[in-house]
Parts: structure tokens; sequence; C-alpha cells
């Protein structure tokens, strides 16, 4: 058997008709760059996640960009963010000229831990960027509360967790800003690149409004340099179909985790660890395991789907040896990056295909299965 970690055909076989018919209507409008199909998506989004205001953008990665552009990050700062994590939330901090400043993790959300911001804030720090991995979002209150105290934004990555909340509250809407992707395998993906930003503070959104088209307003008249970071109306109709399914979907992989939690109750394996006020949309399940790469080996013979993220936390890659961190800096990040294994949970996994890797990981944990 084989099983994908994520099979977006799937997926796309339940919503072919409506997709095309949404497509055919950019298509007969030649409208491409914005307009109506991007203005219904981002009040959409703005219903959904419960955001006064929303700014569709190209990607994830630039929804951060343009969230730190707008909040004036530049040279000489520093922002506060995890180095577990996908590389486009420290590099956003990067190209405006400032320094990303690492916090090591809480062990079992994978999330950054509150209690070790405050020693890491200095004169130059400006903003504390958390990030909400693998769906469930981090622990919003205390940072919210050591950001006042010292007068920092907080800006939500929250990429991997559209929908998520944090005692009832939605991603991206507790801090100054939230920033999404709709990269094809988030939970909200389009069929290409995309972002938004979502703010409740109008003047905020007015000011991403201008940076995305160049920082001109009206047209031609540039009162700041700005870049060409616009959603398009392709992926605007594709999103707008498929958001009306999106509660379902991460219900289904709720489902899909908690099974998988019950099949591993009796097995040598660290399930994730959800808080008790948090609700995941699980974006990713992830394992940690004493052999990881033998098993993720073993996996990938039975034809079963897994992947690391991230092998290589931010602090220690190769772009960022100038900035002087060294291995054994943040040790449960690091940890995480050597023993956590992803394994597939998309909505339309089977029972079937779940048993399937169930069976294959409890013979290779309990040293039945060879290499
Ligand atoms: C996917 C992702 C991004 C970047 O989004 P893109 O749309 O791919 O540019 C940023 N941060 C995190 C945590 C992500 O998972």
């Amino acid at each position: 058997m084989n099983v994908p970690l994520l099979d977006l055909k799937a997926q796309y076989a339940t919503i072919r008709e409506e997709i095309r018919d949404a497509i055919e209507e950019v298509l007969a409008s030649q409208h491409f760059i914005l307009g109506p199909k991007v203005t219904g998506l981002e009040q959409q989004i703005a219903e959904y996640s419960g955001a006064g205001y929303t700014v569709g953008v190209a990607s994830g990665s630039d929804a951060l960009l343009l969230a730190l552009m707008a909040l004036d990050v530049g040279p000489g700062d520093e922002v506060i963010t995890t180095p577990y994590s996908f590389f486009a939330t420290a590099s956003a901090v990067s190209r405006l000229g400032a320094t990303p400043v690492f916090v090591d993790i809480q062990p079992r959300t994978y999330n950054i831990d509150p209690k070790k911001i405050e020693e890491k804030i200095t004169e130059r720090t400006r903003a504390i960027l958390p990030v909400h991995l693998f769906g469930q979002m981090a622990d919003m209150d205390p940072i919210v509360e050591v950001a006042k105290r010292h007068g920092l934004k907080v800006v939500e990555d929250a990429a991997q967790s559209i929908g998520a909340t944090y005692k009832g509250k939605k991603a991206g809407t507790i801090g100054e800003l939230g920033c999404f992707s709709f990269f094809p395998s988030k939970n909200l993906g389009g069929y290409g690149d995309g972002g938004m930003v979502v703010t409740n503070d109008e003047q905020i959104a007015e000011r991403i409004r201008v940076l995305r088209v160049h920082g001109s307003k009206p047209k031609y008249y540039h009162q700041v340099v700005g870049i060409n970071s616009r959603l398009d109306a392709l992926q605007a109709a594709v999103l707008s179909t498929k958001l009306s399914y999106l509660e379902g979907w991460s219900a289904a992989r709720r489902r899909n985790a908690a099974f998988y939690d019950a099949a591993f109750s009796d097995v040598n394996v660290e399930t994730p660890y959800i808080e008790p006020f948090n609700v995941s949309i699980y974006n990713q399940y992830v394992l940690r395991v004493a052999c990881r790469d033998d098993l993720m080996a073993h996996l990938k013979n039975q034809e079963i789907g897994c992947e690391i993220y991230y092998p290589v936390p931010l602090h220690l890659q190769a772009c960022y040896q100038h900035l002087g961190y060294r291995e054994g800096d943040f040790p449960e990040s690091e940890r995480a990056a050597r023993k956590t294994l992803a394994l597939p949970v998309y909505p339309e996994l089977t029972e079937m295909q779940q048993e399937y890797v169930v069976s294959h990981i409890k013979a290779f944990v309990s040293g039945e299965a060879s290499l």
C-alpha cells in the first residue's frame, strides 16, 4: 500500500467541478491581479478568522515581510523568534536588515518558550514573532504580557495554523498582526503561492495595502518604497471555494490524529501534546522517536510518506553563521530536529491507510521489523 504524506489529488477529486467553475469565472473576466475575487476572499477570511482587516499578498513569506515592514522594522532592530520553524520566519527579519534573535522552544509543543523571551530583550528589540507550529498556537498570554511590558509588537506566524484557537481566540488575531500562507501543503492551500496579513488595526492594514503595490497611493505616486506582492485572482477563486471546506478538513485531521494517539498509546513513541486550552488544526502530526532516521528509512521502504520538519534549526543554518550561534545553544530545538518525524494526517486518509502506517511503526519500534 502506498500512503503519501499528503494527497492533494484525493482532495481535488472531491471539489473538481466547483474549482473549475471558479477558475473559469476568473478566465472569463480576465481580471488577474487583486480585484473582486481577492476582495471577496479578504472578506471571507476576515469573517472566518475574526480579524478586522485582511490583506491578500503573494505568499506567506511576503505576509511576514510586509507585516514587519508595516511596523518599520529595519537595520539595527532585533526581532525575537523561534529557531525551530520554516526558514521564512527568520528570513523576513533578515531581509529588512534586522537581526533574528532566537529563543528555544518548549519540548512538548515545539513552540517558543515564553519564559525564555524576557532575557533576550534589549534596547534594539522591536517585536516578538512567535510561530504556531504544526497547527497548534504558541502560549500567547505570557508572550503578549512580556511584549506589552516592554513596548514591543507581536506578529504571529500563523502560516501553519489558520483556524486554530488559543483559549477560544483564533490564530492571527491576538498579536498586532497575523500572517497566513496559502502554500499548497497548508490546511487552506491554493494552487500556487499566496498569503494574507490580518490585523485589527485599520492604519496598519492600510499601510500594508500600500506596501503591497510598491508603496503607491494613488497609482504612480509613491509615499514609501514598497514591494510587488499581490494575491492572484485565480488563487483567490480557488481559496474562496476551498474555505467552505476548511473546518471539515481540519476536523478530519483531528480525527486522524486521535486515531494515531489511541493506536500509539502503548507504543514507545511520543505523540503530539496539545495544550488543553488549544485546538490544533494538525497541519502536521509529529512523532518524537528514538531511532528517527532508521524509522524514516523503514517507512519509506514500505511506501509510507513521512518527513522531517525541520532537520536543521535556524540558528545552525549556514547563512546565519555570522550571528554567532553554536550547537548546544538551543538544546530543545536541536533535539526536536534530531528526533521528530511527521506522519500522513491529511483529511482524506482512510482508516485502512492509517492502520497500515500504525502497524509498520509498531513492528519497527518493537524491534520486529528490520531494514
Ligand atoms: C509555509 C510557511 C511560511 C511561508 O509561507 P509561504 O507561503 O511558503 O511563503 C512561513 N512560516 C511558516 C511557519 C510556514 O510553515
